[in-house]
């Protein structure tokens, strides 16, 4: 069914997307695909991730960053190292700064402030992704500088959620992202999908989620299961459900940030590009220090970077700008 492009979001109901999910008709990665091109062009913002620290206290199912992972070498790379990684990325002329971790006790809301504050000396947008914190750190990163902060649902049913999440909970979670709005972040998230026991309903609550906390990025990744965690034997390839979960978020928000993610291309080769032609306008390059990198091992055989000419080759073009929402 080919949409009319000027009757939505409004005329889309949970019923059409349960349909949409279940499909595999290919008409809806044209659907996001044309409304990518109207509301966000033919722009890629490209966000340089720095993932500084694999050192995490939560012990979520799925992350091979989870506390009782003992096969992982541990490191936090100092505020030098880090900036050092930022300097790369802005000599390449990156605009957006990604920092993601796990929660790591030892990034207090001071040390996290400081380090903010010298990457803003900088002339780009700071995306902050490490984890659940209290409103009050909240308010100090954004009042120390921080743009935008990540952080996904995971999933919006709330017993999978507490399944996946030993001593999470879902509430604590929500409170979170309300926090991060209402303190003006533009705010991120988003949702594993093909989780054990997840189902199709679930994941169309997961998109009307995202329309009704009005995310302004929002990422979604097939589920990889890593060897190292009690989800090693859960192994699927949950490909093609995520990239329609991410076009019918493309439809649902035609104005989201929405990332090619990495985890798409470990999936699939090409996988990025698919993503990129369904709907997404962004990817986010690995700037971590290739001494580390390999031991940020959320899932296994993490891909590398598509190369910028592979995405230019399919006609889009490097945004020159910072990439807040409405930035092209
Ligand atoms: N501590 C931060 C960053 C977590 S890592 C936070 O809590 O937000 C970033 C994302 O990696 C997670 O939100 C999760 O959705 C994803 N991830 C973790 N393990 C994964 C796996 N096995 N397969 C695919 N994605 C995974």
């Amino acid at each position: 069914m080919k949409l009319n492009l000027h009757k939505l979001p409004e005329d889309l109901d949970r019923n059409y997307i349960i349909n949409q999910l279940k499909s595999s008709d290919e008409e809806l990665f044209i659907n996001a695909n044309n409304i990518r091109n109207q509301y966000k062009k033919n722009y890629v913002h490209l966000r340089a991730l720095i993932e500084f620290t694999n050192i995490c206290k939560c012990n979520c199912l799925y992350c091979g960053l989870r506390c009782e992972n003992k096969n992982i070498e541990r490191y936090r790379l100092s505020e030098d190292e880090i900036l050092n990684c930022v300097e790369n990325a802005v000599k390449k002329e990156y605009k957006t700064i990604v920092l993601q971790g796990g929660e790591d006790a030892f990034w207090t809301q001071e040390k996290i402030c400081s380090l903010i504050k010298k990457i803003k000396n900088y002339d780009v947008a700071l995306t902050l992704s490490i984890g659940e914190r209290s409103f009050e750190d909240y308010k100090a990163f954004k009042e120390a500088g921080a743009d935008r902060y990540l952080l996904r649902i995971e999933t919006t049913d709330k017993k999978l959620y507490e399944q996946m999440h030993p001593n999470m909970s879902f509430e604590n979670r929500i409170r979170c992202l309300k926090d991060i709005k209402n303190l003006g972040y533009e705010v991120g998230t988003g949702v594993l999908v093909g989780l054990p026991n997840q189902s199709i309903d679930s994941l169309a609550d997961d998109i009307l989620f995202f329309k009704e906390i009005e995310a302004d990025m929002v990422g979604i990744g097939p589920f990889i299961a890593h060897p190292d965690t009690p989800l090693a034997k859960e192994n699927q390839n949950n490909f093609d459900l995520a990239l329609r979960v991410m076009a019918l978020t493309r439809i649902i928000l035609p104005n989201a940030n929405i990332p090619a993610t990495t985890a798409m291309e470990t999936l699939k080769k090409n996988g990025r590009i698919l993503a990129l032609n369904s709907g997404a306008n962004v990817v986010m390059p690995n700037f971590t220090d290739i001494n580390y990198c390999k031991n940020y091992e959320i899932y296994p055989n993490k891909a590398s970077l598509t190369s910028i000419e592979e995405i230019k080759k399919i006609g889009r073009v490097i945004s020159k700008t910072k990439g807040f929402k409405f930035d092209y």
